[in-house]
């Protein structure tokens, strides 16, 4: 496998909280330390390691972090009392609800219960409409690690044609919406409906899969000298001590000596999103002292 073409994510994520250490002392000089609420309701065994990362990140750059453990048969009524006490507390600047969520909770129902200015994960109606009028204020995390990844491997998006693969609110849309608008992309979107994916894909300067299915794109359904974010995360079961391991959306093998250059999974978008987390919650701590 040709490494140059590999665009990973530690890098881009390492340079990110260089800054973000800056602003954190800065914030400390002003008797702000950033913290972050994490409701985790359940036994969710992928969730819970996403929280303990989040948590040792949090804690490696002096930010706090906080996680509410709830009972899997908790009911509607106490998540959202949870809710209004931390929109209440002035110590905490993000509050994320770490999903999926058991099935009898509606987790929209939540999101939009969340203080917009304590929002992180940029999933409030207020900040999703501000990031569709243009004017974001939080924006989600994992597509903004794209575009973070984009910028610091100095790929200028303008008038290309991105297909982004994929359209759920938490990666596909807001991916397209900040293509469109602030990188001045061509964007098509692709999703479970779309008919003859490859028709699309072949033509795309950039493809950005977000899907979920392992060897959803392969050689025959790129052009030579195209770009790909593979945002996807599947667990292929094998006989490592593990158990599994983790492939993207798309067979990196057959594609990268067609590609000019790929996102592997791991390492790519992966380390991106919990650093935009961060980016997001110390901004938050900004704008509680604006
Ligand atoms: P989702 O299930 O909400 O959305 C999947 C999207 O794929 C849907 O819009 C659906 O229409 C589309 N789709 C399904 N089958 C398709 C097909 N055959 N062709 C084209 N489109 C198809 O998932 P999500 O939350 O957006 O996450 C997508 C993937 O990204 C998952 O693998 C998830 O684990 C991963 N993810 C990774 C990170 C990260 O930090 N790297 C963060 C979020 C999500």
């Amino acid at each position: 496998m040709s490494l140059d073409k590999l665009l990973l994510g530690k890098p881009v994520a390492d340079k990110k909280y260089l800054l973000l250490e800056d602003k954190i002392k800065f914030l400390k000089t002003k008797g702000v330390i950033p913290k972050l609420a994490v409701i985790l309701i359940g036994n969710n065994s992928a969730s819970k390691i996403y929280v303990k990362s989040k948590e040792k990140k949090f804690k490696t750059l002096n930010c706090y972090s906080e996680i509410f453990q709830l009972n899997e048969n908790i009911s509607k009524e106490e998540v959202s009392s949870l809710i209004k006490k931390l929109n209440n507390d002035s110590s905490v600047h993000g509050i994320l609800l770490q999903l999926p969520l058991p099935a009898h909770l509606d987790a929209y129902d939540f999101l939009s219960k969340i203080n917009p200015m304590k929002d992180v994960d940029g999933f409030h109606p207020e900040n999703l409409g501000l990031l569709f009028q243009g004017n974001p204020r939080f924006v989600p995390c994992t597509p903004l690690g794209c575009i973070e990844i984009l910028k610091y491997y100095k790929i200028d998006v303008e008038s290309k044609h991105v297909v982004v693969i994929g359209r759920s609110n938490i990666v596909g849309k807001p991916m397209m919406s900040l293509l469109s608008q602030s990188g001045n992309a061509t964007v098509t979107i692709c999703h479970s409906y779309t008919k003859d994916l490859a028709k699309y894909t072949m033509s795309a300067d950039i493809i950005i899969c977000a899907v979920g299915k392992p060897r959803l794109i392969n050689r025959d359904m790129i052009k030579s000298g195209s770009i790909i974010i593979d945002v996807g995360i599947n667990r292929i079961n094998d006989d490592s001590k593990k158990g599994y391991h983790i492939v993207g959306d798309v067979d990196c093998d057959s594609v990268i000596d067609k590609t000019h250059s790929i996102t592997p999974v791991p390492g790519g978008v992966g380390p991106m999103t919990i650093s935009m987390l961060v980016n997001n919650t110390v901004l938050a701590a900004e704008l509680s002292i604006k």
